[in-house]
């Protein structure tokens, strides 16, 4: 694998803060902090792993910036973080929910709006952290495999760093996030297959000297990258008064999002930083790809992947990496995974706008629909504390609600021509 040289000067100078090895998610070998991903023994995932002995309060963060950087004592990057370049995403709203709680019949119902990031998904949190990662490697081009907002992310994120950026997206995403991913201004790359192609694609250009210098966020930054999502974990319990939800739901594309939540929620309970109170997370799935919602009904712990079908974009990946760890954590907590399908995607899409002014993309779709259907089935607890994820910004995927609204009536400006329509 062509990787650069690595300053370790700059290495031990806490450039990755409390970040202290990488150990194999499978087989717990441990690696020193590099642009490494896999095993090389199990070729397991590699995951960050911490040195919290110096504690973190309750206090310390809330003295910090608006944005993900109060979480900087908890996460892979040095303490000045905030001081370079970067999109200072995060903390966006948790929108009290009462009229869509009501509609459902969920008493203490929230939403997590991440469409209020930078570049209008949450993917500009692990954007964020990967940067970070590829300063300290010395990496020159930031990089990625998309299904749409990475893409945005990566470019918006470069763009403000200073640093070359190309990614790489199947050829037939929304317009909406290609003209967006575009627009920063790097190179796009759109190639003629599923995501899945694309990452394959991604991983040889890793492998040859033409990658050299190039930080994939997703491929070989991932470990780093995965640390961000974190921050909706550590966002979620503070905007509560420092508990945690009962029950949560979370979209899976790779599946990385839903198990870095568990572990934020797990670290803020082993410092102190909340009560030890149990906690279900129930995953979410578009039926057209739906791999780790069919293994969980299968009873299966090994994930069969499947050709994309689904207006989800955003959330179509076919073979998820993390997939199996999903259905760890949603066993492990007493969750679900659960999925629907495209139209049940639209209305609620519709759903979400029409009940809390929340207009959000077809993943939040997903998120909310199978919210919907969770409580159908009795899945969920009517009266827990209940957070539903809305991860995008529906402008990027108008074309999937397209067709199904629009202006009430066209008329002439006349009030003759309101009453006509039947409007007075
Ligand atoms: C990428 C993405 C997700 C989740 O991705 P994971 O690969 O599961 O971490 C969720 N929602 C949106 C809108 C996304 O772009
Ligand atoms: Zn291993």
């Amino acid at each position: 694998m062509a990787t650069p040289t690595i300053d370790s000067a700059a290495l031990t100078s806490g450039a990755f803060g409390p970040a202290a090895a990488l150990s194999c998610r499978e087989c717990g070998e441990r690696y020193d902090l590099g642009p490494i991903f896999a095993c090389a023994f199990c070729f397991g995932p590699l995951e960050v792993a911490y040195d919290f002995s110096g504690g973190v309060t309750r206090e310390q963060i809330e003295a910090g910036p608006n944005n993900i950087w109060r979480y900087a004592p908890l996460l892979p990057v040095s303490a000045d973080v905030a001081s370079r370049p970067n999109l200072n995403p995060g903390f966006t709203k948790l929108v009290v929910a009462r009229n869509l709680g009501r509609e459902l019949g969920l008493k203490d119902l929230y939403v997590k709006d991440d469409s209020g990031n930078p570049t209008h998904s949450f993917k500009d949190r692990v954007v964020a952290i990967a940067l970070e990662a590829a300063r300290n490697f010395g990496f020159t081009t930031l990089s990625c495999s998309s299904t749409g907002n990475l893409a945005g992310a990566v470019g918006a994120a470069a763009a403000r760093a200073g640093l070359r950026s190309c990614v790489f997206i199947p050829s037939d995403l929304e317009a909406g996030k290609v003209v967006t991913a575009a627009a920063y201004g790097g190179e796009l790359v759109a190639i003629e297959g599923t995501y899945d192609e694309v990452n394959r694609f991604c991983s040889e250009l890793i492998g040859d000297p033409v990658g050299e210098g190039w930080g994939f966020v997703n491929v070989n930054l991932r470990p780093y990258y995965g640390e961000g999502s974190k921050t909706l974990a550590y966002e979620i319990a503070e905007q509560l008064g420092w508990r945690l939800p009962e029950q949560i739901v979370i979209p899976i594309a790779s599946g990385s999002q839903l198990t870095k939540i568990d572990k934020g929620f797990r670290e803020l309970i082993k410092l102190g930083l909340v009560e030890d109170a149990p906690y279900k997370i129930f995953g979410a799935q578009a039926e057209g790809c739906s791999p780790v919602s069919a293994a969980w009904k299968a009873g299966h712990d090994v994930i069969r992947p499947v050709k994309p079908d689904t207006i989800a974009k955003s959330l179509a990946i076919g073979n998820p990496a993390d997939g199996p760890y999903v259905l760890d954590v949603c066993k492990r907590t007493g969750g679900a995974v659960e999925d629907v399908d495209d139209t049940q995607v639209v209305d609620a899409i519709k759903l979400l706008a029409r009940t809390e002014g929340v207009f959000g993309e077809t993943a939040g779709g997903v998120t909310v629909g199978v919210l919907r259907k969770l409580v159908e089935t009795g899945q969920l607890d009517p009266d827990a504390t209940t957070v539903v994820l809305n991860t995008g910004d529906g402008l990027k995927t108008l074309d999937a609600i397209e067709g199904t609204t629009g202006a009430t009536a066209t008329i002439r400006p006349s009030l003759d021509a309101f009453r006509a329509a039947g409007l007075a």
